[in-house]
């Protein structure tokens, strides 16, 4: 392959055939219009505009200056790994060895550590669709390929067993999803666990939204002996503590597994810097604080959005059962809708067909930003309907 760059050698093809992730691609867009002396409001991005809580960056503070500056152990320490136990007995009632979690740079490394101790080059991984945008690249770089699993209302279990082939090797799950807000519920999961029983695959089962739930409770397939024994659960404390910036996550699986991936980690980040997870530990201390202080932020945010929405004549918007996203159905171009709003009303929201054909038709409004940036878009958007493209 040639090398984009003529001076120097060839690139590995597993990263120069990437594709972009559309929101990355969206934020620069606006940073660029910003430069330009715009002033776009971003319902793009999926960082939930909190700071941080100050006990948690003086938890952090505190162990730098106690010379928490060193290595420290790969798997991630053990309070945390305790904390992170504790956690999830308490809301998936899967019961976790410490010793089967794996602390990571985020959710979006867990998923990487997840796919490279199980995916082999030609495996084959049902990604979720619409679904996150780095589902199908980060199946690639293990040597994957990412098969399209439809799943907008419903996850089928005809439509699954019609995608397995003898390659298939597992199947991505999110939930509460990512872009649509919905929570899939137990029976879909228990579906989805016998099928993986059927065909030996491995569930991968991203939860990070798990604590932006509206009152749906979350079922997790971590949660039956069934599921747990072939799930690897993918979690951060970037969406429900307002942390995305600290890169920090995990990875549970079932017993014994994480003691042989722990050897992706050891080769290649060494360790979440320690100072990093001592703010993870002051967190979970504070979860029966915060977290339903920035639920109940979300949700008020997400139904004035809907309130508002249904007002627009060509957009249908039902509540999120979970997240901070609005996913609602749009009567034209999601593409052409987006770019209307942003050259027109400077307001940046992503086609749904950026999480996979099966998003089309939809927009993902991401509601991240201050109360009265969101009243200013909404109005705008208000005044401006879906503009020209609408059926
Ligand atoms: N999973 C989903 C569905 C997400 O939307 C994101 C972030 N947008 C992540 C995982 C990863 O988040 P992080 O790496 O910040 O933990």
């Amino acid at each position: 392959m040639n090398s984009p760059l003529r001076s120097c050698p060839a690139l590995a093809a597993r990263v120069s055939s990437l594709k972009p992730s559309a929101t990355v691609e969206m934020s620069e867009r606006i940073r660029q219009s910003r430069a330009a002396g715009r002033r776009i409001l971003g319902l793009s991005s999926g960082d939930p505009n909190l700071p941080t809580d100050p006990r948690i960056i003086a938890a952090a503070e505190k162990a730098m200056r106690d010379g928490d500056t060193h290595y420290s152990t790969p798997a991630g320490q053990p309070a945390l790994r305790e904390a992170i136990a504790v956690h999830e007995k308490r809301r998936s009632r899967a019961a976790y060895d410490p010793a089967d979690i794996l602390v990571t740079p985020g959710g979006k490394f867990a998923l990487l550590t997840a796919l490279m101790g199980t995916i082999s080059p030609g495996d084959e991984v049902l990604v979720p669709e619409p679904g996150w945008v780095s589902y199908g690249p980060c199946v690639r770089l293990c040597g994957g390929t990412p098969v399209a699993l439809p799943m907008l209302d419903r996850v089928d279990p005809q439509v699954i067993a019609a995608k397995i082939t003898p390659a298939t090797r597992a199947i991505i799950l999110n939930s509460p999803v990512n872009p649509t807000g919905r929570i899939l519920p137990a029976a879909e999961l228990a579906d989805v666990v016998e099928i993986a029983q059927r065909h030996d695959l491995w569930i991968i089962f991203d939860q990070v939204y798990a604590d932006l739930s509206y009152g749906t409770p979350v079922a997790f397939p971590q949660d039956t002996e069934a599921g747990r024994t072939r799930t690897l659960v993918i979690d951060s404390l970037s969406k429900t503590f307002g942390m995305t910036g600290w890169r920090l996550g995990y990875l549970a699986t079932p017993p014994g597994v994480a003691k042989i991936i722990v050897k992706f980690l050891q080769h290649s980040i060494y360790c979440v810097p320690p100072f990093v997870q001592a703010a993870g530990i002051a967190a979970f201390s504070l979860y029966d604080e915060l977290a339903p202080r920035y639920r109940a932020t979300f949700r008020a945010r997400l139904e004035r959005g809907v309130a508002t929405l249904s007002t627009v004549a060509g957009i249908d918007c039902p509540m999120s059962d979970a997240t901070f996203y609005l996913f609602p159905k749009v009567a034209g171009d999601d593409v052409a809708v987006t770019k209307y709003w942003l050259d027109t009303i400077d307001v940046a929201v992503l086609p749904g067909s950026a999480f996979g054909p099966a998003g089309a038709g939809h927009l993902r409004l991401s509601l991240s930003l201050s109360d009265a940036e969101l009243d200013e878009a909404l109005e705008r958007i208000a005044k401006a309907g879906i503009g020209p493209s609408a059926n």
